[in-house]
């Protein structure tokens, strides 16, 4: 998978409008064009490493690195034929 970077950046300004980092109040936000995903923790302490993921791109706050993460296929972000 791989992630249209114009349309994220295009969704986000139209979705986020010119919302600040709630945790610094800043506005430097960078979009890392990488996808990444959280891995499920079992019962037995074992990591899930197959099946289905959520497909997560960062968005950082460059003032206190707070970071962001937005569904690439819910932004409608990833590039077509993926
Ligand atoms: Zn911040």
């Amino acid at each position: 998978m791989k992630i249209n970077t114009e349309k994220l950046v295009k969704r986000l300004n139209q979705k986020w409008k010119d919302i600040p980092c709630p945790f610094c109040g800043d506005h430097k936000w960078s979009v890392d064009p990488k996808i990444v995903t959280p891995v499920e923790v079992l019962a037995n302490k074992k990591m899930n490493l197959g099946g289905r993921f959520q497909p997560l791109v960062p968005i950082t706050c460059g003032c206190c690195g707070y970071t962001a993460f937005i569904n690439a296929l819910v932004m409608d972000c990833v590039e077509e034929g993926e």
